[in-house]
């Protein structure tokens, strides 16, 4: 067991690595995080920094150095450095997992394999046979690269014949040896995502379902609990359970759900990490998922969720964040107003679509919780 006093360390330095770096302090611990870029926002948040990248020997030896345990919140770490890492200080989830989850095609087979069930897919790694194989799954098809996708990036939708034929030959010109995953567009009712929780000795741990609306491939609203009913919210968290205990290893998860039209439900993709659809448990649980993944660190229990309230996430992308600042009388309302947190997550950088902060709205009523995030809604895009 790591004890408070002592450094653990996280890869990574986005928001989920803030959030964790805070929750372990909280805990009495020191937090040093490894990320290659210098503002990296977890880096105000920890005891200690190492900006280099990934690959840098020395940055590997001063990092060993200095933790006791260690994790990451970003499913695209290196796992060759993660195999490395293992080697001397408890990593969790370990590097085989990583390596499984951090590509979109091992990580299918798996599930397949597994006897989970999932979107109609093939993997491509020539371009030439797409047109053979979005027609053998049938139109309309998504076209993801198998590694280093995220918020809906790296991702082409295909809706007619012309335009795949047009992209077999655009990535044609296109380095990227780990290949692509083509996967049948299937039309979903909605998105649901469940926070799991194991530990080494087989214990799994389950949140309530999340239901999530995306928008361009950017989960925008995220409610807990989901609007659904007993039975489907039983469905979905057995087979989030069954997925993790399926990979026998400790960390935290999410598993993204789809739900489809003709009532199926399927496993869009597992997280090795926190999730974005789990900011609620740092508001309105017992135990956030930060956390739970600071005790599956340290090797201390983990613990059953209890929800205090319902609530509601709203993201911050791209240039919202500056529109809350400019109208800051419009931000100082919302934040007078009891029920609703604002989190800023100090990106100097702003992108389109980039998350740059969120609103987390809770009441005890779901439809008053709703009806606060649609009017911040309403204002970010407005
Ligand atoms: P990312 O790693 O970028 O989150 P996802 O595979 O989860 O990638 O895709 C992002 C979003 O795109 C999903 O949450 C969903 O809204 C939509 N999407 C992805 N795959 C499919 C699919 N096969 N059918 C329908 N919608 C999909
Ligand atoms: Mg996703």
């Amino acid at each position: 067991m790591i004890l408070p006093g002592q450094q653990i360390g996280v890869l990574g330095g986005g928001q989920l690595g803030m959030f964790f770096a805070e929750a372990a302090r909280k805990m009495g611990y020191c937090v040093i995080v490894w990320d290659p870029d210098p503002k990296a926002p977890a880096a105000l948040a920890a005891n200690s920094f190492i900006c280099a990248p990934f690959d840098d020997p020395d940055a590997l030896l001063s990092f060993l150095h200095q933790t006791k345990g260690v994790t990451y919140e970003w499913e695209n770490i290196p796992a060759a450095l993660v195999s490395k890492i293992e080697q001397s200080v408890t990593t969790s989830p370990s590097s085989a997992i990583l390596r499984l989850i951090q590509n979109r095609i091992t990580q299918k087979d798996f599930l397949r394999q597994h006897h989970f069930p999932v979107v109609p897919y093939d993997a491509l790694d020539d371009p030439s046979t797409l047109s053979k194989k979005s027609e053998a799954l049938g139109l309309p098809c998504i076209v993801k690269t198998a590694v280093f996708g995220y918020d809906g990036q790296g991702q082409w939708h295909l809706t007619n014949m012309d335009y795949v034929l047009a992209l077999s030959e655009q990535l044609k010109n296109n380095a990227n040896p780990a290949g692509w995953i083509v996967e049948k567009k299937v039309d979903l009712d909605q998105e649901l995502s469940v926070i799991v929780v194991s530990d080494n000795t087989g214990t799994v741990i389950t949140y309530p379902v999340s239901e999530n609306r995306h928008e361009q491939g950017v989960l925008r609203v995220s409610r807990v609990p989901a609007n659904i009913d007993s039975d489907l919210a039983k469905q979905a968290t057995t087979l989030a359970a069954n997925a993790i205990s399926a990979l026998k290893g400790q960390g935290v998860f999410c598993v993204e759900m789809f739900l489809t039209k003709t009532g199926e439900l399927l496993i869009n993709e597992i997280a090795p990490r926190p999730h974005n659809s789990g900011h609620y448990t740092m508001d309105v649980c017992s135990v956030s998922q930060f956390e739970q993944q600071v005790r599956v660190v340290c090797g201390l229990p983990i613990i059953p969720p209890e929800l205090f309230s319902p609530s509601v996430l709203i993201n911050i992308l791209g240039d919202e964040i500056k529109k809350l600042t400019e109208k800051e009388q419009w931000l100082q309302k919302a934040r007078s107003i009891d029920g609703i947190r604002f989190y800023h997550y100090k990106k100097e950088v702003i992108k389109s679509g980039r998350k740059m902060g969120h609103f987390q709205i809770f009441n005890s009523d779901a439809k008053k919780a709703m009806q606060k995030a649609d009017t911040i809604l309403q204002f970010l895009k407005g």
